[in-house]
């Protein structure tokens, strides 16, 4: 199926939050990758997470079960993942790699996007932005001598500690450019993973200058490398798209722990619309806000009343609710079961149209918290502009680019891993 004469190097690229009609701003890479579809979740939530671990292990979350950082009973859903990495209950794109004698570098932003590409073990480099306050840098995991010791020199220059997150894929490029450069003519299979777009696209919202900004510098960077490869498979997905938010569903604070603000965007500001207290609150044992979906954990007999259930279906699909009412349709009930998994909650709501279940964690301004607590209105700004998570096309839709000839223009996320597959077998019984 592969049309590339150079098997030995692989490259997977991952945009965080590259919606598919995104993929025309990427022209110069469009030139090199010329077959282009569109990719597709088929799951929830299309979150950044979910959606890595879908394309590293070629499963769905009713599979893999990491749907969020907070998992059931308040865990870490990254842990979670690694430990079934460790105990190779799950494949992994690393897995893959070393079974088919490559050698695996995951290099990226973002934590989860990178570790959930393989146990530290299945990797040659592991590399990722820390930020954790004590660390707040770039660091990395490597057996390989020579690649630590230049990490180290490398990680101790100022432009990798305290870096943005829109920062973060300047960086990570230079650590590829910098490993590629390094001989090896060993089997080199390259996953980058680049978060910076997803922080963009959420603070300005999708089709921003600012989204259109960094798409060209990712078109720029990215389009230099894959020039000096043309013989090696090259692959460029989205993990999830963007949608415009302009209604938000915050969660409760400590001190009001029934009491949901409801704010909607009016001409140039948001105003505080109403407020709702959850009255089957004495039954809920814990609840998840989570951008395109809310997660609720029950006591156990529990249901929620009709009231809540009223409310929430008014800004989202209540799951299973909506399936027993009769009124999802085949695809949605598809995407419900490839979901389905104890940390997605015992109900889940997947919001509507441009509502947003908005974490209080995501508010970091101490005013704008005060403001909310209070109330009041707020300025343009003070919340999220864009969102994802949901099942509607903006967030499940993603930018697809490769220079395989083969690849259907639609496929699903979880399909990557057996593309991936295909190449190597190719290149193993050369
Ligand atoms: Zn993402």
């Amino acid at each position: 199926m592969v049309t590339c004469n150079d098997q030995s190097r692989l490259m997977l690229i991952i945009i965080d939050q590259l919606r598919a009609d995104y993929a025309e701003h990427l022209k110069k890479c469009s030139d090199i990758l010329p077959y282009p579809a569109v990719c597709d979740t088929y799951s929830f939530p299309a979150s950044t997470e979910a959606m890595h671990t879908n394309i590293s292990t070629g499963k769905y979350p009713n599979l893999h079960g990491f749907t969020s950082k907070i998992a059931k009973n308040n865990l870490s859903g990254l842990e979670q993942l690694i430990e079934k990495l460790r105990n190779i209950e799950l494949p992994s794109l690393a897995l893959l790699g070393i079974s088919n004698n490559f050698k695996v570098y995951a290099i990226g932003g973002k934590e989860e996007t990178v570790r959930v590409m393989g146990h530290d073990t299945d990797c040659e480099l592991l590399a990722y932005y820390n930020k954790e306050k004590s660390k707040d840098r770039f660091v990395y995991n490597t057996q390989n001598l020579l690649i630590g010791q230049f990490l180290d020199y490398l990680f101790n220059t100022c432009h990798y500690k305290r870096v943005p997150q829109q920062g973060w894929d300047k960086r990570a490029l230079d650590i590829f450019n910098n490993i590629n450069s390094l001989d090896d003519n060993e089997k080199r299979f390259f996953i980058l993973t680049l978060s910076s777009l997803d922080k963009i696209g959420h603070d300005y919202g999708p089709h921003s200058e600012e989204v259109y900004n960094h798409l060209s510098f990712l078109d720029e960077s990215i389009s230099a490398i894959i020039r000096d490869m043309p013989d090696s498979p090259v692959i460029i997905t989205g993990d999830h798209g963007c949608r415009h938010t302009t209604r938000y569903l915050i969660e409760p604070s400590k001190e009001n722990p029934q009491s949901i603000a409801v704010y909607n965007v009016a001409e140039d500001y948001i105003k505080f619309e109403n407020e709702y207290l959850l009255k089957s609150f004495e039954d809920i044992k814990d609840i998840q806000y989570d951008g395109g979906i809310l997660r609720i954990w029950l006591n156990s007999g529990k249901n929620l009343c009709e009231s809540d259930l009223n409310f929430l279906s008014e800004h989202g699909y209540v799951f299973p609710h909506y399936i027993n009412q009769g009124h999802a349709d085949y695809e949605l009930i598809q995407l419900y079961e490839n979901s389905r998994h104890e940390n997605l909650g015992d109900i889940f709501v997947v919001a509507k149209g441009d509502t947003t279940f908005c974490k209080l964690g995501w508010i970091t301004d101490t005013e704008t918290k005060g403001n909310i607590k209070r109330r009041r209105d707020l300025i343009l700004g003070n919340l999220p502009i864009g969102e994802h998570g949901t099942y509607h096309d903006e967030d499940r839709k993603v930018g697809f680019l490769s220079n395989l000839s083969t690849i259907n223009q639609t496929l699903k996320n979880t399909e990557i891993y057996s593309i991936i597959e295909t190449i190597m077998n190719n290149s193993f019984h050369q």
